[in-house]
């Protein structure tokens, strides 16, 4: 086994639908390129040695022409269908992998990772086991009860966005994915719904996750609007 290991999975599963597009947001052309090139194309110059990518059931074949050999991604060593939910996708991608000692985790609808957020979650792995990308918010934050009146005030100096990458040592998020499946197995559901990685973590193993600095230009494409932000952000 080659020492600490370290792999990546890129999320390109989503169906997208709040971008209100015929074509998923991460094919959608940015610069020129479509928005799975830029996180691609930073994980290929980092020290990850090995990428999964997971792509919507039937876009194995396309992925693999227009972008990972199109743009000579050769660190892509697998490309695998996703599922229905993020974390089905995820545990594709985890089931992809072998032999690894770290495994970061990253949405490939976030063009704006760059070296410097890729190497503080690759150190904040092999120092906690589990750490994610982050920033403080800048708004303060209500939590509202179901009737949309607001319950609490989180104080705002402990309230965090996250955002991927989220690293973990392999065997721990290998262990917590698993025990979600075999949940889902067993017909149950978590009493949350799961919508990243650090949650499961959490939720199945009471572990302790890290908080690294992302930055807030990591976003997330989401809807229209976020392209015309993304747009600006390479002026
Ligand atoms: O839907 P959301 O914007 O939260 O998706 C975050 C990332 O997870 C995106 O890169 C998307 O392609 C991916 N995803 C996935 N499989 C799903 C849902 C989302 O790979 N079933």
């Amino acid at each position: 086994m080659q020492e600490n290991k370290i792999a990546a999975i890129c999320l390109a599963a989503g169906q997208g639908k709040r971008m209100q597009s015929k074509l998923q947001k991460q094919y959608l052309q940015l610069k020129e390129k479509p928005v799975l090139f830029y996180a691609l194309n930073a994980m290929q110059n980092s020290s990850v040695q090995e990428i999964v990518l997971v792509v919507g059931e039937g876009e194995e074949e396309y992925c693999r022409k227009e972008i990972v050999e199109a743009y000579g991604f050769s660190k892509v060593k697998a490309i695998v269908p996703g599922g229905k939910e993020r974390y089905h996708s995820v545990y594709h991608g985890l089931q992809a992998l072998e032999n690894c000692e770290y495994v970061l985790i990253h949405d490939g609808a976030r063009p704006f990772l760059t070296q410097g957020i890729l190497s503080r979650c690759i150190e904040g792995a092999m120092k906690y086991e589990a750490c994610v990308a982050g920033m403080p918010v800048k708004d303060t934050i209500k939590l509202a009860d179901e009737h949309q009146n607001i319950e609490t005030t989180p104080d705002r100096s402990r309230v965090w966005m996250v955002q991927t990458p989220q690293a973990f040592r392999f065997s721990l998020i290998r262990e917590a994915y698993e025990r979600l499946a075999a949940l889902e197995e067993r017909g149950e559901k978590p009493s949350v719904t799961v919508t990243d990685d650090a949650m499961v973590v959490e939720y199945f193993l009471q572990k302790k996750v890290h908080l690294v600095e992302g930055s807030y230009k990591n976003i997330k494409i989401t809807t229209p609007e976020d392209m015309k932000i993304a747009e600006a952000f390479f002026e």
